[in-house]
């Protein structure tokens, strides 16, 4: 019978901080092993351009940056299976993770699974998502609504953030919540609901997004949750924050996970965890930054922690 692979580095996710970790682990000649997982690339491919991302000053397509990203991990040696995994075992040596067909087996494991945006799920807000008006980050497409009217759907410290942020842009913001006070934190809430730019439209719940025909956001229909009535916000962007999922079940009864489910690192670390040998990276263990560039700097420091552990203990 033959002896199972052992791989050096399984990168699980392909996202910025996975493919900067397999950029690195490659480079360092540890052949890794990256599994993807039904969204290539990660969240960046839903975005149209970016326009802060180091190094880019006429901006980047998210697709374009994530298809150089993976190029130049394969470039130095990275291979890439598909694989779903379901479950893992990191209580062994090697550890073990399972997948929906078969099981890998890995000296080191980086967890780069990302997070996904919780979306309200009316109509209009999946057709018109990404480059079409509904999007899920101030940072990356508030430049886009210069001088426009636009929508946040929230009521948290994301989507006080994402509102204040959007000020420096847009013309007026509808700050749009489904009870009468925010759950957001106390000074941020004090800053959003006081900002001459910011509209508070309070115990409202979306209803749906206009304009699917177009192919264009073109209003937000909205209902007042005690009265039942209805109206259309006139906004060219509805910006959805009430909150990211991490994808991070699969492996939370090995690791330690917060409340809403992101890894909390190792004291000391942002990407160690409390099993030697596997790291995290990027927005499954980050919901304060989520950025890409902070993603792929978590990546870039999991791949060297996981290149010193295997000189230390036997690559
Ligand atoms: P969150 O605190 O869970 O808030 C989600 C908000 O969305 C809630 O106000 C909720 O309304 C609303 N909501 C949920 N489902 C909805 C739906 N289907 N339709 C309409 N509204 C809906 O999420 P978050 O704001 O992303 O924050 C997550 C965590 O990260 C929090 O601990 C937060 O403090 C932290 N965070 C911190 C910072 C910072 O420190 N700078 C920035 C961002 C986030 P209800 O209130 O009625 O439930």
């Amino acid at each position: 019978m033959s002896t199972p692979t052992v791989e050096n580095v399984v990168i699980v996710g392909t996202g910025c901080a996975g493919l900067t970790a397999a950029v690195y682990a490659a480079r360092a000649s540890l052949s890794p092993l990256v599994i993807e997982g039904p969204l290539p690339g990660g969240q960046l491919t839903t975005t149209s351009e970016v326009e802060n991302f180091p190094g880019f000053p006429e901006g980047v397509d998210g697709f374009h940056l994530m298809d150089n990203l993976r190029k130049q991990a394969a470039k130095f040696g990275t291979r890439f299976e598909q694989a779903w995994v379901v479950s893992v075992d990191f209580s062994t040596s090697p550890k073990k993770l399972v997948c929906s067909d078969r099981t890998i087996l890995a000296k080191t494991v980086i967890i780069a699974t990302g997070a996904s945006p919780r979306m309200t799920g009316i109509p209009g807000e999946k057709e018109l998502y990404g480059g079409k008006g509904v999007t899920t980050c101030a940072t990356c497409d508030g430049a886009f609504y210069r001088n426009m009217e636009v929508a946040v759907i929230g009521g948290g410290d994301s989507a006080a953030e994402e509102a204040l942020f959007l000020t420096r842009f847009a013309s007026r913001v509808h700050f749009v919540h489904r009870r009468d006070s925010l759950r957001a934190s106390k000074i941020m809430a004090e800053r959003a609901t006081s900002h001459p730019k910011i509209q508070m439209v309070w115990d409202t719940a979306p209803v749906a997004v206009v304009g699917v025909p177009e192919g264009a956001v073109s209003g937000l229909k909205v209902k007042h949750v005690k009265t039942g009535a209805e109206s259309v916000l006139p906004v060219k962007g509805v910006f959805v924050a009430i909150g990211h999922v991490p994808n991070s079940a699969p492996f939370a009864s090995a690791l330690d996970v917060d409340a809403n489910g992101y890894f909390i690192p190792a004291p000391g670390s942002q990407v160690r965890t409390k099993v030697p040998g596997v790291y995290v990276a990027g927005d499954c263990a980050d919901h304060v930054y989520r950025q890409a560039v902070t993603a792929a700097g978590m990546g870039c420091q999991a791949a060297i922690d996981a290149e010193r552990w295997l000189a230390e203990h036997g690559g």
